[in-house]
């Protein structure tokens, strides 16, 4: 097939894969085998065409892999094209995976890229159980935490031990700005990414009184009208619209004024639209270092030629550079990945069904985002609340204020809950707070 254009461009791939060295993995036997593997057999699927997908589509075809697939339900739009380098101005409005994956093909010879143009949750589990490795980059930890739940959901389990073969490794990178991190991921067998859900915070927010008395930053200005003075004035008599030229403009006006009071200086009309939509800059430099490691921890696993990172990097390049490499425990109470029985702490049977569900978005180890709720309530199974179909949500509206009790729930009754998080459903037993 490719053979001399192989022969040529991965002769650097040959040194590292047929000869042994003192960092290889004990298990690690070179030979010419382990590149025919990575070009002919092993097969990865790219979550993501955006700046780190268009990374490591670029770095895994170099590095020799020919059998890739790439999901994206995103279009191309003219902000994306100084980073994202697989496209050009005329695929503006065009399918990003399908515009990455025929520029790739086109370059490398012999190269099959297979663009997916939709969401991951439209994908079954027959899809992503033919993978060797899956590569993340995407910029919605909703979307990382539902592709690590199905991951999770494809092992399988005999006699409460792990059949190894079912673990598809998870590579996960993540930028914001000038910090990035990459995860290295074995279902099962590693902390997953809802073992460590802490590590995302909720939100960046400021301190109230930071805002209000003592602004030192731009962003405590443009924080203050947001908060404090819309609600206040109320110009549209309406919520604030992240997209509206009109609104984003007076929340400009504004704050300039409270910036030029408190002899604030940066304040600028994209720094309001960046804080009123929650947006942080994406920088090049910064998705190409964390590809470039997310793509080399693919290269260590489907060659064995390395031991993996163990597991979880972050890296920053705000002031010089800085890395640091840790292991991340596995969670024993996991809500995804361990095999107990799960539980949720109330304090009481009498708080309000919309307290629970209230409960399961705040919690630092589920921050779920719209659940859904069944239970079983005398051996059979109740909706007491689902939001994301209107007519059911019309029909279990009432339950949001009636107690658990009042529904029929008691301590130790399951509750089965649903979230955009989670491909699965989720079992929890309701417990009550010991010193309540
Ligand atoms: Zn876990």
């Amino acid at each position: 097939m490719d053979s001399e254009y192989s022969h040529r461009k991965l002769s650097h791939l040959r040194k590292v894969l047929e000869r042994s060295g003192p960092f290889c993995r004990p298990d690690f036997e070179p030979s010419s085998e382990s590149l025919k593997f990575l070009m002919q057999t092993c097969k990865i699927l790219v979550i993501g065409a955006g700046g780190l997908g268009c990374e490591c589509l670029k770095n895994l075809s170099l590095m020799g892999f020919r059998q890739m697939h790439i999901i994206d339900m995103d279009i191309i739009d003219l902000s994306n094209l100084n980073r994202q380098f697989l496209f050009r101005h005329k695929d503006i409005g065009a399918s990003k995976s399908e515009t990455a994956a025929k520029f790739i093909n086109d370059r490398i010879p012999g190269c099959n890229v297979i663009p997916h143009f939709c969401k991951i949750q439209d994908k079954n589990e027959d899809f992503y159980r033919q993978f060797h490795i899956i590569i993340c980059g995407l910029d919605s930890i909703i979307a990382r935490r539902w592709i690590n739940g199905m991951l999770v959901s494809l092992l399988i389990y005999e006699n409460g031990i792990l059949d190894q073969s079912t673990v598809i490794p998870l590579v996960d990178g993540g930028t914001e700005g000038f910090k990035g991190n990459i995860r290295v991921v074995l279902p099962g067998l590693t902390a997953c990414i809802e073992c460590t859900l802490d590590l995302y915070p909720p939100q960046i927010t400021y301190p109230l009184c930071t805002i209000a008395n003592t602004p030192r930053l731009p962003e405590h200005c443009i924080e203050y009208v947001k908060v404090i003075q819309w609600p206040k004035e109320n110009p549209f008599d309406c919520s604030i619209d992240g997209d509206d030229p009109q609104h984003i403009n007076w929340i400009y006006e504004k704050s300039m004024e409270r910036a030029v009071n408190f002899g604030i200086q940066g304040l600028t009309y994209r720094l309001v639209q960046g804080v009123v939509k929650n947006i942080i800059p994406a920088v090049a430099s910064t998705n190409a270092v964390i590809a470039s490691i997310c793509c080399t921890e693919v290269f260590k696993l489907a060659s064995s030629c390395s031991p993996s990172l163990n597991n979880y990097m972050i890296f920053t390049n705000t002031d010089g550079i800085y890395g640091y490499t840790y292991e991340a425990e596995k969670n024993i109470n996991c809500l995804t990945c361990s095999q107990t029985i799960k539980e949720i702490e109330i304090k009481s049977i009498y708080i309000k069904l919309k307290d629970l569900i209230q409960l399961l978005c705040s919690k630092n180890d589920l921050q779920m985002k719209n659940p859904g709720i069944t239970a079983n309530i005398s051996g059979k199974i109740k909706t007491l609340y689902i939001q994301s179909v209107p007519s059911i949500e019309e029909k279990t509206r009432q339950n949001l204020s009636k107690t658990l009790f009042d529904l029929g729930l008691r301590e130790n009754s399951e509750i089965i809950v649903a979230d955009v998080t989670t491909p699965n459903t989720i079992m929890l037993k309701i417990k009550l707070l010991k010193n309540s």
